[in-house]
């Protein structure tokens, strides 16, 4: 008998059709044996919906009662799912974040998990109940309601199935697994069997929205295997767990990720002195802005040239920021250019190989994609390029690496 933590998303429970087949599936678990917590989000739409309602009154509404608005919206779908196995006899019992004390810091609308107290699931699991939580809420030490922030009710399964040290974390979702890339753009993009938590946090960072990060973070630093499925369609999904192994058997790279969501902006002409990138990098941070892809250059007349980028809805602020700081060191220019794309390759197999950036900039060069920046890490290489490219780029490499091909490791 294993113990499995399932997790149900919005459009898997986003009707009470879709409800009562998620009870359906779960029947068929239990019957198999296996001992279960599943934890659910709010039906689909319904988090924006209450969103909405709070900001036609007030668009700066206390953050704590923001919290006790939005934490409803799980609270439904609990109570129906739990009335959904009843109807087809099973003991189930449904739970919020607070009730089954899940301890988390005070920073409404974006909650961090301190502590679970298992005590009571075990005793109803012990008993033969399947366990129904709440996703995406906790309580604070004084039992103010929490959330955990947008798309949360991932992090609380993880966290759930380390606390109970379960067997699997399993997360049905609308897709049927993690892809080499998104589907959308390249039809020949395959479903992998089995990716690392080093990689899935890649992906994800770079724009593969599947999963909320916090959770794949927090599922690698407790080692709880995560396997995505889909709740629409039988299959075996994807696993992401801990990497295991001969690396040199592995596929080079496994994936590719990308995101149009950034700008790009440009210093240049100022003096090449210690202390020119904390001046000029150290303002933006302090103002709050994300920054992503840092590169610096030198020229020969010792004039130094910073680029990086910025989300895009921080551009005119960092722009104007920018500027402020242009002046302040006599720089020669700023520019900035919001039509840039940012596309990554990422894979543990690099590690263990030369010539992957070759590769990528070979198919990049082939098709005539200029390259503006590059970064890299050990197991990843992110180019930005004009976003008109996008694309043609993705594609490219999605070739060059074979990726549409299945793999030696995929089983
Ligand atoms: N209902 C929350 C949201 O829409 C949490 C979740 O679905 O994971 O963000
Ligand atoms: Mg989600």
């Amino acid at each position: 008998m294993s113990l499995i933590v399932q997790k149900y998303g919005g459009t898997s429970v986003g009707s009470v059709e879709r409800i009562e087949a998620v009870a359906d599936k779960i029947e068929q678990m239990y019957k198999d044996g296996h001992q279960l917590i599943v934890v659910v989000s709010a039906m689909s739409g319904e988090t924006n919906r209450l969103i909405g309602l709070a900001n036609d009154i007030d668009t700066m509404a206390n953050p704590r009662e923001m919290d006790v608005l939005l934490s409803t919206g799980e609270q439904v779908t609990i109570a129906l799912l739990c009335i959904a196995l009843h109807k087809r006899g099973i003991g189930a019992k449904s739970y919020t974040g607070s009730q089954i004390k899940i301890l988390t810091d005070n920073s409404h609308g974006k909650a961090r998990i301190r502590e679970i107290d298992d005590f009571r699931v075990k005793e109803d699991l012990t008993s033969g109940h399947v366990v129904v939580v709440a996703g995406f809420q906790g309580a604070d030490e004084t039992g103010n309601i929490t959330t955990l922030g947008r798309g949360g009710s991932d992090t609380t399964a993880v966290a759930l199935a380390a606390a109970l040290k379960a067997d699997e974390c399993q997360i049905y979702t609308d897709v049927d697994g993690v892809y080499t890339t998104d589907p959308r753009m390249v039809s020949e993009a395959r479903r992998l069997n089995k990716i690392t938590f080093e990689e899935m946090l890649e992906m994800a960072s770079q724009g593969s929205k599947i999963l909320q990060i916090r959770s794949v973070e927090f599922a690698g630093k407790y080692s709880v295997p995560l396997r995505v499925l889909s709740s629409f369609e039988e299959g075996p999904g994807t696993l992401i767990a801990i990497e295991e192994g001969n690396q040199m058997e592995k596929p080079l790279v496994s994936g590719i990720a990308f995101n149009k969501d950034e700008a790009k902006l440009t210093i240049r002409g100022i003096p090449d002195q210690p202390g020119v990138a904390y001046k000029v990098l150290g303002a933006i941070s302090a103002a709050n802005i994300e920054i992503d892809v840092i590169v610096q250059n030198v020229a020969k007349d010792n004039s130094a040239t910073i680029t990086f980028t910025v989300h895009k809805s921080s551009l005119p602020q960092a722009e104007a920021l920018l500027n402020e700081i242009a002046s302040d060191l006599g720089a020669l220019e700023v520019d900035a250019d919001n039509r840039i794309a940012k596309v990554s390759i990422v894979g543990v197999g690099m590690r263990s190989h030369a010539g992957v950036a070759a590769t990528m900039f070979e198919a990049l060069s082939t098709e005539g994609i200029n390259i503006q920046l590059i970064t890299t890490s050990e197991i990843k290489i992110t180019v930005v390029i004009d976003e008109r490219y996008l694309e043609l780029a993705v594609r490219a490499l999605h070739s060059a690496f074979e990726l549409d091909k299945p793999d030696l490791n995929d089983h």
